[in-house]
């Protein structure tokens, strides 16, 4: 199912009028990349020229970096086995591989095939043969990416691998922009890439930002907490948004490559907060696939980097450094850490 326009809507005109309380604030909306909505507010030094640049850059790593753009880079390196990456590209590549070490193999940017077999958003979505899922999870292996980081070159070892940054390429898309106002000396702004929240330095009035985690419920599109934050990502991986329906069963977008089956260990939602957005969106899906110990655990592992985890029983638990900054507003979830 494809993400609705109508939530991100609703939200991008509360910050809109949040922003004309200032001095020429400039927002703007977008469905155009990364299949996702992205809206981006910025509340000082703005222009239009500003937020333009800002999207052809994210139009930039969409082309290069989406499965759904057939000469992108992931999708040349997939039809041929082997390809030259631009050096982001590259290094996106590599910190997955990484972070499949890592996570023991939770986050796996060789989920390619089986993302194409489960196809959750083509028109009429169903559930694969098993014996279809067993043969795309022998093509899931990082292990099996052999990196050149001299060259930027990756080849797969198994005819078939393929690779899906559907996970990172958001965040990523996060951080350049982050990257691009500042350097445009911007201090205050607000951008949602399709849940990968990042709040630039303070509110305009000087304030802390308020950011709110979606109620992880299919659904529902209201709030279930507010976390109190400042200059960071806010990064929420989750099973409630793209799904589809079968026998009764939902069945999401993130999937187990331990199983081949979307990931079920007992969490609705994770949500990762740190000031690098690239590793955050690929923490959250990878904490997501883990559940909340063994998330925690990964995330321990890291300077830096907390979590909120909000499992199927409607608990919450968030890691030390965000204990009084998560402010739960849905009285049927309940604080247990
Ligand atoms: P969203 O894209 O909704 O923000 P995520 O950041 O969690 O959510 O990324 C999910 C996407 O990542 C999927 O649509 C798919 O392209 C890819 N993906 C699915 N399962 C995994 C996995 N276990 N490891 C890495 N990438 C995955
Ligand atoms: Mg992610």
């Amino acid at each position: 199912m494809r993400k609705t326009l109508w939530p991100c809507l609703a939200m991008f005109l509360m910050c809109l009028t949040a922003a004309c309380q200032s001095s020429a604030p400039v927002s703007r909306l977008t469905d155009q990349y990364l299949g996702t909505v992205i809206s981006i507010t910025v509340n000082d030094h703005a222009s239009n020229a500003l937020i333009d640049s800002v999207f052809a850059r994210i139009g930039d790593i969409h082309m290069r970096m989406a499965v759904t753009v057939s000469d992108s880079e992931v999708n040349r390196l997939n039809r041929d086995g082997a390809a030259s990456l631009s050096p982001d590209t590259f290094d996106l590549v590599s910190l997955s591989k990484e972070l499949s070490a890592r996570s023991d193999g939770a986050y796996d940017i060789t989920i390619g095939p089986l993302v194409a077999l489960w196809d959750i958003q083509a028109e009429n979505p169903h559930v694969p043969l098993e014996d279809e899922i067993v043969r795309s999870l022998a093509l899931v292996s990082s292990g099996d990416m052999a990196l050149d980081a001299g060259r930027k070159t990756v080849s797969f070892q198994t005819p078939g691998m393929q690779i899906d940054l559907g996970g990172v390429a958001k965040g990523y898309a996060c951080d350049e922009s982050v990257r691009m106002l500042r350097e445009a000396g911007v201090q205050s702004a607000m951008l949602d890439l399709g849940g990968n929240v990042f709040v630039l330095g303070r509110r305009p009035d000087g304030s802390d930002w308020r950011v709110g985690l979606r109620t992880p419920v299919i659904g529902e599109t209201g709030t279930m907490a507010v976390v109190t934050v400042q200059d960071t990502a806010v990064v929420t991986s989750g099973g409630y948004e793209r799904y589809f329906e079968s026998g009764g069963v939902f069945y999401h977008h993130i999937l187990d490559p331990h199983t081949g089956y979307p990931a079920q260990n007992g969490l609705l939602s994770a949500v990762i907060v740190s000031d690098n957005a690239t590793l955050a969106d690929a923490l959250s899906t990878a904490c997501f696939v883990l559940g909340a110990d063994k998330g925690r655990q990964l995330l321990e592992t890291y300077d830096g980097v907390e979590g909120v985890f909000v499992g199927s029983d409607m608990t919450v638990s968030v890691t030390p450094g965000l204990r009084d900054k998560v402010e739960i507003t849905d009285t049927r979830f309940r604080l247990v850490s």
